[in-house]
């Protein structure tokens, strides 16, 4: 099976504050990408790594990636865009045609555990496509008429996450299909499940923690510290 590793990585983050690309900021000493990067470089093999990156940083990226493990195969940095999607739309218009599987990862879940990495990719392969995900911890609302709400079963929900893996063609597809027909998506399961393909979830193992804003920067530090 060759797998491609797609990283959408161009976000400003401006929530957190730091007035640096989100990608760069220091996690612990290190780049937040180089240490999503290092954490997927321990988990699988991949043939290639595409990274997308702010167009005004892509210097910055290289040295921020340069001799990161060989397991992610060859490294390239490219512009990303105005939105998610249209970043990892520019990744997988690059993958290369003889992958089977792109594995999709926001660079700013720097805690995905190898497990959860194996076991999405091995889902995509098999089922086509396949997401992390967690169960909410919090009781679940959702708006109703009136300006009132309703409980939620949260034993049935899922909080969808990254990695995110598809079999190739199944996302090239679905990304095609999201443009012609002028759709946003915030995830790629969501764009494939438009195009009428099933997602299988895989539940994260351990704390999948997305950086959003600058405590979220403190506990990842923490949890990587005493990973
Ligand atoms: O903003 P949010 O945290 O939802 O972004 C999720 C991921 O998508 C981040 O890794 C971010 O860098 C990336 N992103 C991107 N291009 C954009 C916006 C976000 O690659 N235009």
């Amino acid at each position: 099976m060759n797998v491609a590793l797609v990283i959408p990585a161009a976000g400003s983050g401006e929530r957190l504050g730091r007035g640096v690309s989100k990608a760069l900021v220091d996690v612990g000493g290190t780049a937040l990408l180089r240490r999503t990067l290092d954490r997927l470089a321990a988990a699988a093999d991949f043939v290639e790594t595409i990274v997308l990156a702010p167009s005004h940083d892509i210097a910055r990226f290289e040295a921020a990636v340069a001799g990161a493990g060989s397991s992610l195969g060859s490294v390239r940095i490219l512009a990303g865009g105005a939105t998610r999607q249209q970043s990892v739309a520019a990744g997988v218009a690059a993958v290369t045609s003889s992958m089977d599987v792109v594995c999709v990862h926001d660079a700013a879940r720097p805690l995905v555990s190898a497990r959860t990495v194996r076991a999405v990719v091995e889902a995509a392969f098999t089922g086509g496509a396949a997401t992390a995900a967690s169960r909410p911890s919090d009781s679940v609302r959702a708006d109703i008429a009136g300006g009132n709400s309703v409980a939620l079963d949260r034993s049935t929900l899922w909080l969808v996450e990254t990695p995110q893996a598809f079999r190739r063609e199944i996302l090239e597809r679905g990304h095609l299909e999201a443009v012609s027909r002028g759709n946003a998506f915030t995830d790629d399961a969501s764009l494939v499940e438009a195009i009428g393909h099933p997602i299988h979830i895989v539940e994260s193992e351990g704390r999948n923690l997305k950086i959003t804003l600058a405590a979220d920067l403190m506990l990842a530090a923490e949890l990587l510290r005493a990973s």
